[in-house]
């Protein structure tokens, strides 16, 4: 098995199954983003504590297989990192996605480094990224 199945394979199983999915019934902080483009619908909700840790994640999403997956990955990446951390990763990825910054730095990152092989498909870009752009707003607003 190739390097690009393997990650189209770790897509398809986050949006199958995707992580995190679902609402919180307590308060949280949440942000709404569309991909017109592709019809790909996002809702985020987070939940971050005292210490200005990113406690908890979920999320509701409409559309293609990137668009979930990629919300999918993004909140185990998330979910217990420091607000700045987690900034440091949003960064990261999207920088990587609009050819800013070398893939490798994804390396490490578990199910992410699959991200990698959306960058061979620009008019994916806006579906991969579409969770992380909605995630850098509202690590913004606290
Ligand atoms: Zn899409």
């Amino acid at each position: 098995m190739g390097v690009d199945d393997l990650y189209q394979e770790i897509i398809l199983d986050h949006y199958k199954h995707p992580r995190n999915s679902g609402e919180f019934s307590e308060e949280c902080m949440s942000i709404e983003r569309d991909n017109p483009v592709c019809g790909d619908h996002i809702k985020l909700m987070v939940i971050i504590d005292d210490n200005n840790i990113v406690s908890d994640v979920k999320f509701k999403g409409m559309g293609c297989a990137i668009n979930i997956a990629s919300a999918s990955i993004m909140t185990e990446q998330i979910i217990g990192k420091s607000m700045k951390e987690a900034d440091k990763i949003v960064n990261a990825f999207v920088n990587v996605m609009h050819g800013e910054q070398d893939p490798e730095v994804l390396d490490g990152h578990g199910d992410l480094t699959a991200l990698k092989g959306v960058i061979k498909f620009p008019v994916r870009l806006k579906c991969a990224t579409l969770s992380w752009h909605a995630m850098e707003e509202l690590l913004k607003r606290e």
